[in-house]
């Protein structure tokens, strides 16, 4: 039987994925469709780009559920399509793999709105949509669960609640860090440190410790913020910073790393002490191809 996620990654580190919504853009996806839906009704062009990530090396691959909440589908209409959706994700991803032995990561994003008392939905409305999109994941055979670019610990909190519930195996909490505008730091948005989030990520149950996405939230930054992570708890890291700043060119938001410039920050990240590295928004298969050939290089793995 094939190891949990969180105890092979300390055994060598492992690669993730790069960007999906990006990608689903380039194959065609309108600003402001439903991305997810594709999983069921453009299986073939979600297959096409996770099998690039397959093919570029990653050993962990999340699927294409970021806005597969019940929440999230909602907004387009596709409240009853949650599980369809979810479990075509992990077929997917699966199939991407084919023959090989990958991690599928079951996606649970943001539900996109505020709790009571600041927002109108109840906690009770969140736990139930995350514990019906991860439940969907797990029934489909997903390896893990990353509930991901959170900014806030109650909603950090439910998502973990519904993966244990679901019966994942593990727990990846994922933060999205923004650096503060005098540079000196970084916090989410809700004002969390990564020590604290971290240390709620133990207490909680999650075996993974993560961060992705963010404001400024480069390979440096995402560096320093595994080393924060490591001085207060022992769980495995993973890292999916962006690929660098967004800038708008020609009304299209791009990114301006190029996979050169972002693979300089593997080694310090693993030296950094991450175990999972990948890259979140303006990642490319190419990008995730240069993190392969750094990882190996490092390992001293020959290719
Ligand atoms: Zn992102």
């Amino acid at each position: 039987m094939k190891k949990p996620l969180h105890e092979a990654c300390l055994e060598r580190p492992l690669l993730g994925d790069g960007a999906m919504g990006t990608q689903l853009m380039i194959a065609g996806l309108t600003q402001g469709a439903c991305g997810e839906e594709w999983n069921i009704t453009q299986p073939d062009k979600v297959l096409g780009i996770q099998r690039r990530y397959a093919d570029a090396g990653s050993d962990c691959i999340l699927t294409n559920t970021f806005g597969g909440s019940r929440i999230m589908l909602n907004r387009h209409g596709d409240a009853d399509k949650v599980e369809a959706i979810n479990k075509a994700a992990v077929k997917i991803v699966r199939d991407a793999f084919g023959s090989r032995d990958g991690y599928v990561i079951g996606d649970v994003g943001p539900f996109g709105g505020l709790m009571e008392p600041y927002g109108e939905f109840t906690e009770d409305q969140v736990r139930q949509a995350f514990t019906e999109q991860a439940k969907a994941l797990i029934d489909g055979g997903a390896d893990a669960i990353i509930i991901e670019t959170q900014t806030s610990l109650e909603e950090l909190g439910l998502g973990i609640e519904a993966a244990k519930a679901a019966g994942a195996k593990t727990i990846i909490g994922s933060m999205a860090y923004d650096v503060t505008l005098d540079g000196e730091t970084f916090r989410t948005m809700m004002g969390i440190d990564p020590e604290r989030a971290a240390e709620f990520m133990a207490e909680n149950g999650a075996h993974i410790v993560a961060l992705n996405c963010g404001t400024g939230m480069n390979m440096q930054r995402a560096s320093e913020a595994v080393k924060r992570y490591k001085e207060v708890c022992r769980l495995p890291i993973m890292a999916q910073p962006n690929a660098g700043q967004p800038k708008l060119v020609n009304m299209k938001i791009t990114y301006d790393e190029t996979p050169a410039e972002m693979v300089k920050g593997v080694v310090p990240l693993l030296e950094a002490g991450a175990n999972i590295i990948g890259g979140c928004c303006g990642s490319t298969p190419d990008h995730i191809r240069a993190f392969r050939g750094a990882i190996d290089q490092y390992l001293g793995v020959k290719s």
